[in-house]
């Protein structure tokens, strides 16, 4: 059954016409507890109040189902919200999707849009990590960050446990001394390629996230799981880590009250902090995640 409404709520995530509708009625049915606006403006406010709780934050511009001419939109938002950034003296970084920027519509032209982005950034002395998208981009979104890593120190990107290709992506990454973050994956995909048992795919992150920590480069270990995160905490400290070689992140909304133990334990935490018109597929997968969310749906309904 929990399986049925995964698969329901990824399904409406993928969907252009729900999207719509739901884009007509603003930021609706609950979503407000995980995105963080429609405007740039918005976004800035929630990151500065995370600020202040000694957290930092990831800014992420919804519109993931891009796939005509709107790249360049795309990029006109990104570029914003550096400069957004740079402006309000926040500390935060971005997350990019390379299905906005044009992935595939045109791959040069995807590669000269995130080229733009890296630049612009870098001069803003700011991070970038290119998001994972669906297995069926995998391979691209990887290609370009290696492309792009080669060019610039200030790109990351990340690695899904459900998938049974990551540790290889992990060693290979992490080699070049990568910013990763490791998730455990939020799109729906065949056994074939992805395991189907949360169990693998706990025990799988917990592999990659423990190689990804010894290798040279930086683990955001992006994960609410509690057990995982007590499992990170002591690997880090039996292996005498500093806090320059990794940090946890989470999703704006979700345990709220872990992220500020955390931070109030003094362990570095960084916030995905979701925000733009956009934010119909974003929602569904957060639901999607937990079945149990649908109940919120349905109180947002009734409102
Ligand atoms: C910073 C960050 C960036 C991410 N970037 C990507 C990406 O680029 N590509 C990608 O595929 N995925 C991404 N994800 C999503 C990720 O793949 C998972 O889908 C998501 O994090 C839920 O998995 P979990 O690790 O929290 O573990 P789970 O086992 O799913 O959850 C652990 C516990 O967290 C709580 N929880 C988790 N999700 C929810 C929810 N939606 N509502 C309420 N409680 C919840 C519950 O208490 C649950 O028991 C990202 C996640 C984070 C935190």
């Amino acid at each position: 059954m929990e399986r049925l409404v995964r698969g329901m709520f990824l399904a409406m995530a993928g969907s252009a016409a729900a999207r719509r509708l739901a884009r007509r009625y603003g930021l609706c049915l609950g979503a407000a507890r995980f995105v963080a606006g429609e405007t740039i403006d918005a976004a800035i406010e929630v990151v500065r109040k995370l600020n202040r709780s000694g957290m930092s934050a990831i800014l992420d511009h919804l519109g993931e189902f891009v796939q005509d001419a709107a790249e360049a939109a795309a990029v006109d938002e990104l570029l914003a919200a550096l400069a957004a950034i740079t402006a309000a003296r926040v500390d935060s970084s971005v997350s990019v999707k390379l299905m906005q920027l044009g992935l595939d519509v045109d791959r040069e032209l995807c590669a000269a849009n995130l080229r733009r982005i890296l630049a612009a950034a870098r001069d803003c002395q700011l991070q970038v990590t290119i998001d994972m998208e669906d297995y069926r981009h995998c391979q691209a979104i990887f290609d370009l960050f290696e492309q792009m890593r080669r060019e610039f120190d200030n790109v990351g990107t990340v690695v899904q446990a459900y998938l049974y290709r990551s540790f290889e992506d992990v060693l290979r990454l992490g080699a070049m001394g990568a910013h990763l973050r490791i998730v455990k994956g939020a799109y729906r995909e065949p056994a074939s390629v992805a395991y189907p048992d949360k169990s693998d795919v706990d025990a799988n992150y917990v592999k990659l996230m423990e190689a990804s920590l010894l290798g040279p480069g930086f683990t955001a270990i992006a994960t609410h799981d509690e057990q995982i995160i007590r499992h990170a905490i002591s690997f880090i400290s039996a292996r005498g880590l500093s806090r320059d070689k990794y940090e946890f992140q989470m999703l704006y909304g979700i345990r709220p009250q872990l992220q500020m133990r955390l931070a109030e334990a003094g362990y570095p935490v960084r916030i995905y902090v979701p925000y733009g018109t956009d934010w119909f597929g974003y929602f569904m997968r957060r639901l999607a995640e937990r079945p149990a969310n649908v109940a919120f749906v349905l109180r947002g309904l009734m409102r």
